[in-house]
């Protein structure tokens, strides 16, 4: 028997941890600076017990990984999947902190994780897990210090559990504990749809830099969930021909674009999309082949490591806007910058969430809250000027946006680190 030796594909965390050195070589950082950018500066892990609806208890796991507070409370999402590791935890926690710093919001970043499907779970059996979750985080999270908020598999019900649970622990209501509320107990207007709507400005700009028309370019969405299912639909509002979105079980196609608005409000539970009478022209094709199509934008809205060293020479996209967190991999970056794939980063595409969620925080703190129309201007002027900042440090540097982007960040939380001093 012959035996193949393959590498060990690349985790999140070796992901993150790369794009860092890359970046530190850049700014020629020293390794004190390095180390303090590297490590998390605080790690939670708790098994907790949860009353099942048959009667039995089971032990879950449970992270809160906090990066780096320097430039101020922590902020960072929770997520429930049954592939959730502590490594993915710390990649999506220091992620947080550049995307804080890119944007120039007053926060650290922070994420967390439950190793669950909550798929498989009960509303009663869900909502027990979230409560007893957040109590044990009782310890590191509250309005002035770690502000969590949804991610894969949490919602806004999830937050109003928690918001009401850590509120009963103090006895009174506690709104800026968490963000990603519903609107009636302190959400903000425009948070659903933020990171997909910070995504299409984020597209627009790239698009008018690159002389790229968004009316007419065609379009492909792996993800069709909170953040896909937004930016696919807006997409396709701004007049992109969106020829293909996808879920976890598959692909829809159509190459002369698809019928977005309809797909998106036959969604059904999940956020799955509805394949029933999808009329004619429509095929399925696979997850990989999505991200192969030759389309002028490709917007990967899903999973973590989606292209790698292994399908990247494969990529026909004229420009990728990376929606989910580290879709590509560190590996894979190089090859398509060898191969002069424009790329708009994570830490910069989908921080208009975290954008809204700072809106959000910001009118639980004074109990005053704005209209629709305010966030989303409000919102379009701070992913804007990201943009313009991070493509003036590129064309200035003669950078990528992923290294300018990181440049922009790293200087801010650097500087907020040396105004600060070393305790003791
Ligand atoms: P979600 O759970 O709402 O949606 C995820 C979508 O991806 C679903 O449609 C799911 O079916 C699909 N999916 C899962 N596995 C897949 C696979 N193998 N191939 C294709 N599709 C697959 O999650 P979300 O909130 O939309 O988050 C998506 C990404 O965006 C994540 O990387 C998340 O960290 C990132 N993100 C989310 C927010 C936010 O505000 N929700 C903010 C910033 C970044």
């Amino acid at each position: 028997m012959t035996q193949t030796t393959t590498a060990a594909p690349e985790s999140a965390f070796e992901t993150a941890q790369a794009q860092l050195r890359k970046v530190a070589e850049i700014l020629e950082l020293d390794a004190g600076m390095i180390g303090v950018l590297a490590h998390p500066k605080r790690e939670l892990t708790v098994h907790f017990p949860v009353r099942m609806d048959d009667g039995s208890t089971r032990i879950f796991t449970g992270y809160r990984v906090q990066h780096n507070d320097a430039r101020g409370p922590l902020k960072g999402g929770l997520r429930y999947s049954s592939r959730v590791t502590l490594d993915e935890i710390r990649a999506l926690a220091m992620w947080m902190t550049w995307k804080c710093a890119v944007v120039n919001l007053p926060y650290g970043g922070a994420k967390g994780g439950v190793v669950v499907d909550p798929r498989l779970l009960s509303d009663g059996e869900l909502e027990r897990l979230t409560r007893r979750y957040t109590t044990e985080m009782a310890i590191v999270i509250g309005p002035e210090r770690d502000i969590p908020a949804p991610d894969m598999g949490t919602d806004a019900r999830v937050m109003a559990w928690m918001m009401d649970t850590f509120s009963m622990h103090h006895g009174f209501s506690i709104p800026g504990v968490v963000t990603g509320k519903p609107v009636d107990i302190g959400g903000s207007q425009g948070r659903f749809e933020a990171t997909g709507r910070g995504a299409l400005y984020i597209t627009q700009e790239a698009c008018h830099l690159r002389g790229l028309s968004l009316q007419g370019a065609t379009g492909a969405v792996q993800g069709f969930g909170n953040v896909g299912g937004v930016v696919a639909r807006m997409l396709a509002q701004a007049g992109a021909k969106v020829v293909a979105v996808s879920d976890s079980r598959g692909v829809v196609y159509r190459d002369t674009g698809l019928d977005v608005e309809s797909l998106y409000s036959k969604r059904l539970a999940g956020g799955f999309l509805d394949r029933t009478d999808l009329g004619p022209g429509h095929r399925e094709i696979s997850n990989a082949e999505l991200l192969e199509l030759p389309v002028d934008i490709l917007i990967p809205a899903a999973l973590e490591g989606q292209i790698t060293e292994q399908n990247a020479s494969r990529i026909r996209a004229g420009m990728i806007v990376e929606a989910a967190n580290g879709p590509v991999t560190a590996g894979a970056d190089a090859i398509l910058a060898e191969r002069d794939i424009y790329l708009v980063p994570d830490i910069l595409a989908n921080a208009g969430g975290v954008v809204v969620s700072y809106f959000e925080w910001v009118q639980d703190m004074q109990s005053f809250f704005w209209d629709e129309t305010e966030v989303n201007q409000r919102l379009q002027r701070i992913m804007t000027k990201a943009f313009s900042e991070v493509s003036a440090v590129a064309q200035s540097r003669g950078l990528r946006l992923r290294e300018a982007a990181y440049v922009v960040a790293l200087k801010r939380v650097m500087e907020a680190t040396r105004l600060r001093g070393l305790y003791p």
